[in-house]
């Protein structure tokens, strides 16, 4: 079914990297089969899935985008997609990012950029932009991304998809590449809320192999999806904190009012919050994504695995390994990753804080519209793309995007986060308001 479409679109979108669409056939056929036989079949069978290329997946390509891990052939199966293919879903292939999943365009890939189905000409957002493009030109039904500090939600910003952090350890990070591991979370991209759902529900849940995983009770997500918006909304209490709408440009603050006042006509109550820290979010995230970025990246000395990484990799990778062997040095312990630990737990306490009297904090995904594809940004422009992402991460909440509205006719996002393990909450209202 989907074959035709990647064969027409990928060569322009680039958001494949790899396929196998004889083994996804062969897969499909046996569901068809099992189905005729009257045997049962898993939540996911018959849709067809994309997997991030730094997620393992046996036999496909794990090159996280970057020429270290070129050769890299997967060897197992991540429990994410060992699980998707207990639910009988259909892996069609490996997604485009950005190297090592370091950015907010997926320009970085080695394999050359992905386009944005939904805007010609510009950026997909990052860094998981080939899972979103993906989606948003129809190339399958679901896709798995990782978000270590919105690279979920920022490409379905600019995509116009819906994608979903889950509360970190609520899903297994087993069988993913670290970017920095103590911020890391893989979910799911849709078309709407049934699809974040049905996937939640399949790759969610405690894993013995990996240690951050929760032991939790994993909510039937997909029956709490399809519900009348209203109801849903109805009483729902949503903060909007005024800072996220000083740091965004105009024109997106106005579609993402819009949508608020949508929600309130809908029964939501609002409030307004402020959030004091919004300063410190990106230096803190950064110096900590450096410094855990360098640490994950020891092991590519080009003796077990692949190539020596700092012989062969791009601009953005090699800047985080440097800056983290930098700031990891003895004497600078205290001066930098220390005060970023502390900002960490400071921006933890006041998003706590925040989200102790609403449901659910509501505004703006990404602050600007996505540039075009080749526009050379200076790094702390294309970090500026993260400010409002980058939170949710440090304090390990749940989060997901939607797509609120366009400017001339770009797609922008609506973020909503909540309360850790809240994910389902998230998911009802997005839901409630696509
Ligand atoms: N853009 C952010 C970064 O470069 C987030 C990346 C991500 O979430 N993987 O680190």
């Amino acid at each position: 079914r989907f074959s035709e479409i990647i064969d027409q679109k990928n060569p322009q979108i680039n958001a494949f990297l790899e396929i196998n669409k004889e083994q996804a056939q062969k897969k499909a056929l046996e569901i068809d089969h099992r189905l005729k036989e009257g045997e049962k079949v898993g939540k996911l069978a018959g849709l067809v899935i994309g997997i991030k290329s730094n997620i393992n997946v046996e036999d496909f390509t794990i090159s996280a985008a970057s020429p270290t891990l070129e050769n890299y052939l997967g060897s197992y199966d991540a429990t994410v997609v060992k699980r998707i293919k207990e639910e009988d879903g259909i892996i069609m292939g490996m997604t485009n990012m950005d190297e090592f999943a370091a950015g907010s365009s997926t320009e970085s890939s080695y394999y050359g950029p992905t386009n944005n189905p939904a805007a010609p000409g510009l950026i997909p957002g990052g860094s998981s932009g080939g899972s979103a493009a993906a989606i948003a030109a129809g190339m399958c039904d679901l896709t798995l991304g990782s978000d270590t500090g919105g690279s979920i939600r920022n490409p379905a910003s600019h995509c116009g998809v819906m994608g979903f952090k889950p509360t970190y350890g609520a899903v297994s990070r087993q069988g993913l590449l670290d970017l920095a591991m103590s911020l890391d979370q893989i979910g799911p991209f849709a078309d709407d809320a049934s699809g974040i759902a049905l996937m939640l529900e399949s790759i969610a849940g405690w894993d013995p192999q990996e240690c951050t995983s929760m032991e939790w009770e994993v909510p039937s997500f997909s029956n709490l999806v399809g519900e009348d918006g209203k109801e849903t909304l109805k009483g729902m209490k949503l903060g909007i904190v005024k800072q996220f709408q000083e740091v965004t440009d105009k024109p997106i603050v106005k579609i993402i009012e819009k949508s608020i006042d949508q929600m309130q006509e809908m029964g939501a109550e609002v409030v307004e919050l402020s959030f004091d820290y919004i300063d410190l979010c990106l230096p803190t995230y950064y110096l900590i994504n450096y410094v855990e970025f360098f640490s994950a990246t020891r092991k590519y000395d080009g003796r077990k695995y692949g190539s020596k990484i700092e012989e062969v990799c791009g601009d953005e990778v090699l800047r985080r390994i440097h800056m983290g062997s930098y700031i990891s040095q003895k004497e600078f312990s205290g001066k930098y990753y220390k005060k970023a630990l502390q900002a960490r737990s400071l921006i933890r306490k006041e998003i706590t804080r925040l989200l102790k009297d609403v449901d659910l904090l509501v505004g703006p995904t990404v602050p600007k519209l996505p540039h075009k594809v080749g526009d050379t940004l200076e790094p702390l422009e294309m970090y500026a793309y993260d400010v409002l992402t980058v939170m949710a991460n440090l304090a390990g909440i749940p989060a997901g995007s939607l797509k609120a509205g366009e400017v001339k006719g770009v797609p922008v996002g609506l973020q909503m986060q909540g309360k850790p393990l809240e994910d389902a909450k998230i998911i009802q209202a997005m839901d409630a308001f696509e």
